[in-house]
């Protein structure tokens, strides 16, 4: 294993030669992403010291405002919230979802999952997406379960309605609700069965990505992260940089 630091620039094209080496090598890649990947696109992370939890201005932490009992109890609230901080309409995907894009493009790439909610791999062009904590893209009545798209949650004032008066809400999984276990399971066997993984942008530490992991039974775990996580003993390349700047180096040979 090696480290690259972001100060040592020969080094880090050394590493990224090996990086392009193993992905252009394989037709079995899975992509795990954790808060990282979207960092780099202007989207806070939960957990980050700029993130979410250092927010100051909203006086209930959020770990609470995101909850499935607070959606129930303050629902005015919780959509003021979410419509503010949560929603990022405006980012644009970075150079980490559109390398993946292009890989799974050129065939190289199985599955991207993704602890995040904001769509962007999708709108870098990725079709397989397993999105572990929903996305804000899906958008469902309580009551008849009409679908409405993200546009009408944003502009709804205070609470959004559907026509049959029932609640709208977003398909995102609040805290106190339990992962889709259909997704993790897809999950588990694009891991199982992954020639490469590539992890990037989490440290692994929260549920369910450090499990997850355990999954991968090849020897080619790439983990590009800013900073060290659990499973970096088990790679076979570890880069210490921010997930966009890394895959911009990627070059996809078809
Ligand atoms: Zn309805």
């Amino acid at each position: 294993m090696k480290i690259v630091d972001k100060n040592e620039v020969s080094k880090n094209l050394n590493e990224t030669e090996q990086l392009n080496a193993i992905i252009n090598s394989s037709d079995n890649i899975v992509f795990f992403g954790g808060a990282g990947v979207s960092t780099e696109s202007g989207i806070p992370d939960f957990r980050s010291v700029s993130g979410l939890y250092s927010d100051s201005q909203y006086k209930t932490p959020p770990e609470r405002m995101l909850s499935h009992s607070f959606f129930l109890s303050h629902m005015e609230e919780f959509f003021s919230y979410y419509k503010e901080r949560i929603l990022h309409l405006e980012a644009a995907p970075n150079q980490a979802h559109i390398k993946l894009a292009e890989l799974e493009r050129a065939g190289k790439l199985r599955a991207v999952i993704t602890q995040n909610i904001d769509g962007l791999h999708q709108k870098a062009g990725s079709k397989n997406v397993i999105e572990l904590h929903g996305s804000v893209h899906r958008n469902n009545c309580l009551d008849c379960g009409k679908s409405y798209k993200v546009g009408y949650i944003a502009r709804a004032r205070g609470v959004p309605v559907c026509d049959c008066g029932g609640v709208i809400k977003p398909g995102v999984v609040l805290y106190e609700e339990s992962l889709n276990q259909d997704d993790i399971a897809r999950a588990v066997n694009y891991i199982n069965e992954a020639d490469v993984l590539i992890i990037g942008g989490t440290s692994l530490v929260v549920y369910p990505a450090a499990g997850l992991v355990q999954h991968y039974k090849g020897s080619k775990l790439i983990i590009i992260n800013k900073t060290g996580t659990e499973s970096d003993n088990r790679a076979l390349l570890v880069i210490r940089q921010g997930i966009g700047e890394v895959m911009g180096g990627v070059v996809v040979k078809l």
